[in-house]
């Protein structure tokens, strides 16, 4: 796959990235091997970006994918792949405990791509002045090459297009509008694809995220992905990938093999609650964003399906580990 300049950051990537949250213990929960395998798949197809967060607890998949390739990137000239990674810390001692435990557990001294996660509107941004002037302080000790924000609101995009010293924007899109916020309320594509485009006008490095909705526009896979390839200012787009299989669907995607009658296998994609273990603590309706998990009038958790957007967020929440994705 053919590098693209991820804005003015010096950062060089692949249009496609591999989301690795998919493979760890809040969606698939893959053995540290088994997930791996997925990463080192992913990078020998030539993959070459990767997304993953403090909060995913997946470090351990990348560290040991690049630690079985080690020896190849000095044999064949395989070029480390760029990792991106973020933290939800409000504050800075916990945005300087992020970054130094990303680093430790990647077995990296620069972190390519670091970011404010999940910023969720403007006045998010500012609540969160000691984490950015913490990824500030960072990039001055060379700590991380390029500073940003995650994010599924359209606010908080554009809020991040004109912020001073912002590399790089991670926001959600899809051709559907699935699970893009405006404050409370739903915010539009149009909306995002303006401020993708006037972010990137402006120099930062855009990717994108969930062009498939978290799985609900899986379906629809050439649909969703042209889309996401034909924004004004996307360079990149993550997908969640699970499997070798997701690694081949989108390498043949971008390497324009896929045919046309092409559909994935998504049969398997469903988060729900074990009624049995849920104690009905509400923990997952306060995380979720989606607005699509709620207690019943049972005091039990139940999941819209229609509204999940396969984030994988309210899982962690749950102090009965009720919530699975099979
Ligand atoms: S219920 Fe909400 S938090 Fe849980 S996976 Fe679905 S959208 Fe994400
Ligand atoms: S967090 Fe877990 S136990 Fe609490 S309501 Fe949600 S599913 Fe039930």
């Amino acid at each position: 796959m053919k590098m693209r300049r991820l804005g003015n950051t010096g950062i060089f990537v692949t249009p496609a990235g591999m989301g690795v949250l998919t493979v760890g213990r809040t969606q698939l929960a893959l053995p540290i091997s088994e997930g791996a395998r997925v990463v080192r798949h992913a990078i020998e197809q030539g993959i070459g970006f990767f997304d993953t967060a403090e909060y995913y607890e997946t470090y351990p998949y990348i560290r040991r994918a690049l630690d079985g390739l080690a020896p190849s990137f000095h044999q064949s000239a395989l070029p480390r792949p760029v990792i991106a990674s973020k933290s939800l810390a409000a504050g800075y001692e916990g945005m300087r405990k992020a970054i130094d435990g990303c680093r430790a557990a990647l077995g990296i001294d620069q972190i390519d791509i670091f970011l404010l996660h999940e910023i969720r509107q403007a006045p998010d941004f500012a609540n969160r002045a000691g984490a950015w002037a913490c990824l500030h302080d960072a990039k001055a000790k060379g700590h991380v090459k390029a500073i940003g924000v995650s994010t599924h609101h359209t606010c908080a995009a554009a809020e991040a297009a004109r912020a001073q010293g912002m590399d790089v924007l991670f926001p959600l899109i899809n051709y559907q509008g699935l699970g893009i916020r405006k404050g409370a309320a739903p915010g539009t594509k149009e909306e995002m694809a303006e401020a993708i485009r006037a972010a990137s006008a402006r120099g930062v490095g855009v990717f994108t995220m969930k062009a498939f909705g978290g799985g609900n526009l899986a379906k629809d896979y050439k649909k969703a992905l042209d889309y996401a390839t034909s924004l004004p200012g996307a360079v990149s787009v993550m997908i969640g990938m699970g499997r070798e299989k997701d690694v081949d669907d989108a390498v043949a995607y971008f390497e324009g093999r896929l045919g046309n009658d092409f559909v994935p296998d998504v049969s398997r994609k469903r988060m729900f609650v074990d009624r049995g273990d849920c104690e009905g603590c509400g923990a997952c309706e306060k995380r979720c964003t989606s607005k699509a998990i709620r207690i019943g009038r049972e005091g039990i958790a139940a999941i819209d399906t229609a509204a999940c957007v396969l984030c994988g967020y309210c899982a962690p929440a749950c102090p009965t580990r009720a919530i699975i994705m099979l």
